[in-house]
């Protein structure tokens, strides 16, 4: 009998883990690894997510078309785009909730490292006065402004020269909020849609399709051709997703052992108290989640994980939700039998918008920042009420903003920490362990999404459609 794919993924899964670490021990760096590396890179994120992402951009587009064009009025179009909105709303806002319950009753940044940490970023900063002074010839304590502008360059600097990401991440640091609203969101969502397909803007296409279909919807039966087009369009590229699946185990096998050789379990360790609440965090709203996948979407919480693996597997190792996209769709709409005019609306929408695991990571993040270095003389903030207020809000409109891509969560990171004060060059301090983490929000991500599709579903009467929807679908091979 051949293997199933979702238990090949798992086993590959498990592989990657395995052979992951044992190269991760291997000492000197020998030029042999170097090429194992690049093998893996090629296999999994040149081929694999190369593959994936050539789908996004015209999945989105055809799947959107084709799920409001099957939306039988405006509407029922308006009920389902609320619904959504409102569960998004919900599950984002109980997301951060939890992380910063988490964060503040666990207290990564207080365990007994953290007083390591901090005494070492005391002895550093009178260091930094001392050159302070030397350089200018000023006292650092009567200049302090003065110091505290010099001190954020120097060590801007010194973390660019260590963190490749560093400059991505407080690139966009000095917006004010009217630029980063028409830089981040009114013009991607303007952009002409070839160009927005062609630089795969997820905004863009998800606005114009959104209209399109509506358009389409208005017209009526001069449409149909048109209609038809996408809706044919949409079962193919369903099995173009299908096909790509078949190299997914060896893909995720190579995407997870190269992430582990590179981050290496030390990393992890030194950090582990931050990582474990996360993951904790991370755990509790997975199991809100089910427990809204069983009392409001009425579905069988081991059900929808069952169906869902495949989707899980590979969020977990792309690191991206919109690579994951062509998947979730087809688990979703072939395995769950959620009707495809609310998986092909909701999903794409969702893998843009929405993301719990995202905006639960933001402020676990922030906070045990600053309760390892709130109170330093470059930190001018403490985990007061007002504080804990302004990353709850600052995470949830981080997540949104987030592209769905790996790392993304760490770049709008900087707008949670800029509200707070909390200096950006203290963010690198989280960076070595961001890709292991960021393993668990995507995937977090995928299945809020999932759940959402669920919900709506439900409302829209799914219960009698789900052989209707999944015999509407070309099955497995
Ligand atoms: N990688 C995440 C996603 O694609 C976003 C993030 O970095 O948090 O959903």
């Amino acid at each position: 009998m051949r293997p199933r794919l979702h238990n090949l993924i798992f086993v590959f899964m498990a592989l990657g883990v395995v052979v992951g670490g044992l190269l991760a021990r291997v000492e000197g760096n020998p030029a042999w690894l170097g090429t194992v590396l690049d093998v893996f890179d090629f296999i999994g994120r040149e081929v694999f997510i190369g593959l994936l992402k050539m789908i996004i951009a015209p999945l989105i587009l055809v799947s959107i078309v084709a799920g409001v064009t099957s939306i039988p009025s405006f509407e029922d179009a308006g009920r389902i785009g609320v619904r959504t909105l409102a569960y998004y709303v919900t599950t984002t806002t109980i997301a951060v909730v939890i992380g910063l319950v988490f964060v503040l009753t666990i207290q990564p940044g207080n365990q007994s490292h953290a007083e390591n940490l901090r005494a070492k970023r005391t002895a550093e900063l009178e260091e930094r006065r001392t050159e302070f002074e030397q350089a200018t010839g000023k006292p650092s304590r009567d200049n302090e402004p003065e110091f505290l502008s010099w001190l954020a360059a120097r060590e801007g600097e010194t973390q660019s020269a260590a963190h490749e990401k560093y400059e991505r991440v407080t690139a966009k640091r000095d917006r004010g909020t009217y630029q980063s609203f028409i830089e981040d969101i009114v013009r991607p969502m303007l952009m002409n849609p070839f160009e927005a397909l062609a630089r795969r803007n997820s905004l863009g296409i998800i606005f114009w399709s959104l209209l399109l279909g509506l358009a389409c919807m208005a017209v009526g039966p001069k449409a149909r051709p048109l209609i038809d087009l996408f809706q044919s369009a949409n079962g193919v590229i369903m099995k173009l997703t299908m096909w790509l699946m078949a190299i997914s185990p060896v893909a995720i096998f190579c995407l997870i052992a190269a992430v582990i050789v590179r981050q290496g379990p030390e990393v992890f360790a030194s950090l582990a108290w931050y990582c474990g609440t996360v993951i904790a965090g991370i755990g509790a709203h997975v199991a809100v989640l089910l427990a809204i996948c069983a009392v409001i979407g009425r579905m069988n919480p081991i059900t929808f994980l069952r169906g869902i693996r495949e989707a899980w597997a590979i969020a977990f190792a792309t690191r991206s939700s919109a690579a994951t996209l062509p998947v979730t769709v087809r688990c979703l709409t072939q395995k769950l039998g959620v009707r495809p005019r609310v998986a092909n609306f909701t999903l794409p929408v969702g893998a843009t918008v929405n993301m719990d695991g995202t905006a639960l990571y933001e402020g676990v993040a922030v906070i045990f920042l600053i309760q390892i270095y709130g109170g330093m003389d470059d930190v001018g903030i403490t985990l007061a009420g007002g504080a804990i207020l302004v990353i709850f809000i600052t995470a949830v409109l981080a997540s949104v903003g987030a592209a769905a891509v790996p790392d993304a969560g760490l770049v709008t990171m900087v707008l949670v920490a800029t509200a707070v004060h909390l200096p950006v060059y203290y963010l690198p301090f989280i960076f070595g362990v961001d890709a292991f983490l960021d393993m668990f929000r995507t995937s977090t991500n995928v299945m809020g999404d999932a759940i959402g599709a669920v919900v709506v579903d439900r409302f829209e009467g799914g219960d009698e459609t789900v052989s209707e929807a999944a015999s509407a679908e070309s099955p497995e091979p």
